[in-house]
Formats: C-alpha cells, structure tokens, sequence
C-alpha cells in the first residue's frame, strides 16, 4: 500500500491565528529543525486508543456516559513532577468516582493534561512600567519569566513537549493500568489529601459505601477487571500547528491520518475561523475533536462547523464545549443545542464553566468565582433538561495542589487569599477541595437531570 503524503493533507496558505513569531520566520531554519526532530519521533499515543475514546464519546452523546475533563490551563516543563501529576490524576480520579457513585453512569477520565503547553493570548505583548515583551504563549513557544531572552519564542521547546508529554503519559498509564487506580484505593486517594474536613467525610462515607458494596459483590464471585484499571486519555489544545502537523501520522491499519500528540484535541475559542488552518487541520485528522463555543456563537456558526468537520455524522468525532459565562448560559445555549439537534447532528455538549467567567481581582490577580462556576454548570443542565438534551460533561482547569486562585468554595478564598498560593502560569485553576466539592455539586444535578 503506498502511503499518501501528508504533506498535501492540509490546504496551503491558509491563515493560523496565534502563532508565535518564530526567530527566522515562519519556514526558518530554526523552526524547520524542530519540526524535522519532531517528525522523526514515535507517536505518543495509538490510533487505536483515539478510536476507543471516540467510541466512548458516541455513548456520551446518547447519554449513556458523561465526560471528566481536567487539568492545568498551562502545563509548564518545571510543573511535570511525579506528585503533581499524581495529585491531578487522583483528583480526576476522586472527582470521577463521586459522579459515577451518585449518578451510576460510566464517567470518561480525560486530561488536560500531557501536551497542554501552549496558550493563545489577548495581546501579543506583555508591558510592565515601560518595558514591553512579547507575551508568554505556554512553555510550548517561551518562558514566563519577564526577561527579553526568556520571551523570545524558541522552537527548540516544541522537542521538549514532545519529551515532557512522552513522560506525563508515562507516569498516567502507569498509575492508571498499574493498580493505582484500582476502586479499591478509593480510601487511598484521599488520605492526606482532602483539606476541607466536611469533603473530606462525604468523600470518605461514599467510599466506605463503595468499599462495602465491591466486597458484597466479590463475596458473590464478582470481581470484574474494569474495577482495577481505568482508560485515562490524554487532551489538549491543538494551537501550534507546526508541532501537532509534525505529530500527525498515517495509520497503518486504516491508512487515514491521526493527530498522535494526544488523544483528543480541541480548537479554542480564538483559532476556530471557518477559513482558517486551524479548522482545516482538524478537518483532516480522524481524532475525536472538541471546539470552544462562546457565547457570540450563532446556531448558523454551530451548523457550519458540524457540515465541516463531521460531514458524516459519524458518531463521537465531534464534543461542542460551550464557555458562555455563568450570566449568558441560559440565554445563549438553548438556540444552539436546538438548531444541534433538530438539524440530527450527533454532538457531545460539554460545559467549560471556567472561560466566561474570568475577572481580574482587586487584588491584581486572574480569578474565578467558585459560585459562578457552579452555576454556569447548573445553567448548562437546566438548558439541557428544558430541550430533554444529554448535559454530557464538564471541562475544568483544576489542580491536586492547595492552590489559591479561585475564589469562594467551602474554604471561602478571599481576594486577599489570593497571594498565598498562587501558582497558575495561566489561567486560575480550582484547587482540591473546590474540585472535589464541585464533583458533589454536579453529581447531584446529573442524578436529579
Ligand atoms: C483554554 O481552554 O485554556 C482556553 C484558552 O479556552 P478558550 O479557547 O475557550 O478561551
Ligand atoms: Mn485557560
């Protein structure tokens, strides 16, 4: 069988929005030398597993499963350690089991998480006093520290995602197919975790219930393989087109091409130009694809996207994930799952309760109120529940640590809070506990949908 070129996949000359500018231009040596490496590398992920994860997806979007989707709104190089990936995956982990606990529907475990490295930005440049640099666009492209020589973009870091990515996954397949992740552990994943004492015994009477009834069932000679493992996927933005082309592969069992940086990649809110590069690429790509819908997005707009992307309506290629803001959700949303489902498109809807609802706080600091987020998520079910729609899932930026950058929860962080432990190289990100509280909430509002 010959191998069809995926040099000419992808349509020519069309316009990438949020590039950076590369140190030699745009086909430069420096650039072309990275891609080169990066062409040459194994695939971080299977077709197969991609394959998988869209059947998964189709389930969701019949209402059969609902998605779990967090993580870092940027992964940096430094962050990729062995307890802060631990303490995100046991947070998704923990998250999952209370929703799959009170709702009884399978939960798919997604993370923003092994390739999440690059951000678009409102500006191109950054000014403190009068200094005034290019803008930091995730440790895919330069480096947060606000010097000249750290904020120029060097393509030599798309070779480090690559290897930072290869190693996150590694340390995820192994907690997750390697006992770690075993129901069992339920207790585990607390202890010494969870702050917030009043979670923290919710937590710890459902997994004492879930203990009972994994014993009551082995006592009974049932003792399923689906209890000690769990499929974790891995997602992230598709923004730098030179790395995720790079990574793009031809699969040899269907000879169709495969985006292999990650399991599920999503086009932002930003890159979603009908006419653009980015929408082209994951036109061509057979991953399962998300697109950021905000709230100026018209029914016609969400048509147009689902004739382009999915003109086949095959079933779990295409997740809308909706970020209209906690004071827009019910306004906005109804027209567009409407206009969805009368046109017979098989969608997943999932909320991202985080993107509309960023302020700054009078304190200086990017932030979220956790109320906000909470109610966003609920709009999103009421939407759903009024049209009889699958509310299918939530998209979180969340970490495992006792960061301070959200406001509100059961641990009530105030403005001045803030500074104690703000750590995001993004965008603030729920903590632990507001996480896990978060889980209860939405349990609750899918068992009750
Ligand atoms: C993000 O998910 O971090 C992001 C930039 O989102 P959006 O494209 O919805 O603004
Ligand atoms: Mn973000």
């Amino acid at each position: 069988m010959t191998t069809p070129s995926l040099d000419s996949l992808f349509t020519p000359g069309l316009v990438a929005a949020q590039q950076p500018q590369w140190p030699g231009g745009p086909d430069g040596a420096p650039i072309r030398a990275a891609v080169d490496t990066l062409k040459k590398l194994p695939p971080l992920v299977f077709a197969g597993e991609c394959d998988n994860l869209k059947a998964r997806i189709a389930e969701a979007a019949e209402g059969k499963a609902f998605w779990l989707q967090g993580g870092d709104c940027a992964e940096t190089f430094v962050g990729a350690t062995a307890d802060s990936i631990r303490n995100r995956i046991k947070t998704i982990l923990q998250m999952a089991a209370v929703l799959q606990y009170f709702a009884s529907l399978p939960v798919i475990k997604v993370g923003r998480m092994a390739g999440q490295f690059a951000k678009p930005r409102s500006n191109d440049n950054e000014t403190r006093g009068d200094v005034t640099l290019p803008a930091y666009r995730g440790d895919a492209v330069n480096d947060l520290e606000f010097t000249l020589e750290s904020r120029t973009p060097n393509p030599e870091r798309l070779v480090q995602v690559y290897n930072t990515s290869s190693a996150t996954l590694n340390l995820v397949r192994a907690f997750t197919q390697g006992g770690f992740a075993d129901l069992r552990q339920v207790h585990e994943w607390n202890k010494g975790f969870a702050k917030d004492p009043r979670f923290s015994a919710r937590y710890e009477e459902m997994a004492t219930e879930l203990g009972r009834a994994l014993d009551f069932m082995a006592s009974a000679g049932v003792d399923p393989h689906a209890f000690k493992t769990v499929d974790f996927y891995s997602s992230h933005e598709a923004l730098i087109l030179e790395y995720e082309k790079a990574l793009t592969r031809i699969d040899s069992r269907t000879g169709l091409a495969y985006d292999v940086s990650g399991h599920f990649v999503w086009i932002g809110e930003r890159t979603r130009q009908m006419d653009g590069a980015h929408m082209d690429f994951a036109s061509k790509i057979q991953n399962p694809i998300g697109i950021k819908l905000g709230p100026k997005t018209t029914p016609e707009d969400a048509l147009a996207m689902i004739a382009k992307l999915n003109p086949a309506n095959e079933p779990g290629r295409l997740t809308f994930i909706t970020r209209m803001g906690a004071g827009l959700i019910r306004e906005k949303l109804p027209a567009l799952v409407k206009a969805v489902t009368d046109s017979g498109a098989k969608v997943l809807w999932v909320c991202d309760p985080m993107h509309g609802n960023t302020f700054e706080s009078p304190t200086g600091y990017k932030t979220r109120e956790f109320a906000d987020v909470t109610d966003e998520v609920r709009g999103f079910f009421e939407v759903h529940k009024a049209l009889g729609t699958h509310p299918g899932g939530i998209h979180i930026e969340l970490t495992g640590d006792d960061v301070t950058e959200c406001l509100g929860g059961g641990e009530q962080i105030s403005h001045e809070d803030l500074a104690s432990r703000y750590e995001t190289a993004c965008d603030p990100r729920l903590n632990h506990t507001q996480s896990l509280e978060l889980a209860f909430l939405v349990a609750e509002m899918l068992r009750d949908r």
